[in-house]
């Protein structure tokens, strides 16, 4: 099972954004930025040759909601939505990722205390 099953499956524990029956949001454990997140769908699809076009909708639309918040939350001035397929996917569960970028250098924070300012 991919890792990004167990985070699913609550076997492996994530600082998790936001969740419905289609999709989970989570911090990245290694962030290239502040804020920088994953959109997942729950049930496993290997990459973008795999999932279907309904869930991947559902993914745009909750990507859309949670760019909203990091801007919000930590004023980033811009999104880049990266998907990663075949040899540089590191992870094999299709995932979205959410960079925010930001106009002046951050210092890199802890996950944890980006996860508090989110969902404070
Ligand atoms: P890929 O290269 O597959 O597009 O990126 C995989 C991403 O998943 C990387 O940015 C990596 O830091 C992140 N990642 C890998 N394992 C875990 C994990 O156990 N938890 C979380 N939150 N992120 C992970």
């Amino acid at each position: 099972m991919d890792i990004f099953c167990k985070i699913v499956n609550g076997e492996i524990p994530s600082y998790t954004l936001y969740e419905d029956e289609i999709v989970k949001v989570f911090l990245d454990v290694n962030p290239d930025a502040n804020g920088h997140s994953l959109v997942i769908p729950k049930k496993h699809y290997l990459n973008l040759y795999d999932i279907d076009n309904e869930t991947l909708i559902h993914i745009m639309d909750v990507a859309r909601k949670i760019g909203k918040l990091l801007e919000e939350k930590l004023h980033c001035s811009g999104l880049t939505l990266i998907q990663n397929n075949g040899s540089i996917q590191e992870v094999k569960h299709y995932h979205l990722h959410l960079k925010p970028q930001y106009e002046n250098k951050q210092e890199l924070l802890k996950v944890e205390e980006i996860y508090n300012i989110l969902t404070k």
